[in-house]
């Protein structure tokens, strides 16, 4: 395997979805050899955590936002508590001015895109976003090659996600 080389991170979203497009069979044949990979989940988490580490460090959330835009993150109880709390609303007054359910899961997930909270880029409650935005874009997370769909969802949202999977194949 080769070390961290890559020197070009693509930040550009309109060039990464035509990158997505032309690397479209190649994705895909890396998704399907990571999914019968034989190697130890723990080697394959720690080569992606370590990605992630270097390239979310070059990568300015501030200037992208992407992910506040084109997601609905899933509220639990708990993020609904602290929200409501936060911006003195009862919970009923905050589910019925910002929430609505989602129409597969049943899960309570914000009534707009962009979120409503994103202000001039910035998430004007960061103090109180739900754990799913702290979360995002979930790389840090362990057992990578489980949650492949994620990742195929996620890397035509977020630059850190598409950088990852690049650099990713360089690695392997
Ligand atoms: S709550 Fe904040 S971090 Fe979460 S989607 Fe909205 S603006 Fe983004
Ligand atoms: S989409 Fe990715 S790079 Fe953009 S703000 Fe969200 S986490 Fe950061």
């Amino acid at each position: 395997m080769k070390t961290f080389s890559r020197v070009v991170i693509e930040t550009d979203l309109n060039k990464i979805k035509k990158l997505l497009i032309e690397k479209e069979d190649e994705n895909w044949k890396f998704i399907s050899f990571l999914k019968t990979w034989d190697i130890p989940s723990e080697e394959i988490d720690a080569i992606v955590q370590k990605l992630y580490k270097k390239i979310s460090s070059e990568i300015d959330c501030k200037k992208c936002a992407n992910c506040c835009k084109q997601m609905k993150p899933v509220l639990d109880i708990k993020d609904i508590q602290k929200l409501s709390k936060g911006l003195g609303l009862s919970v009923s007054q905050f589910k019925s001015k910002y929430l609505t359910k989602d129409s597969e899961l049943e899960n309570y997930i914000f009534n707009q895109n962009p979120c409503p909270f994103l202000k001039a880029n910035l998430c004007s409650n960061y103090a109180l976003r739900p754990e799913c935005c702290k979360s995002y874009p979930y790389l840090h997370k362990s057992d990578f090659s489980s949650r492949l769909i994620n990742v195929i969802v996620n890397f035509s949202i977020c630059p850190i996600v598409f950088n990852v999977y690049e650099c990713l194949k360089d690695e392997i």
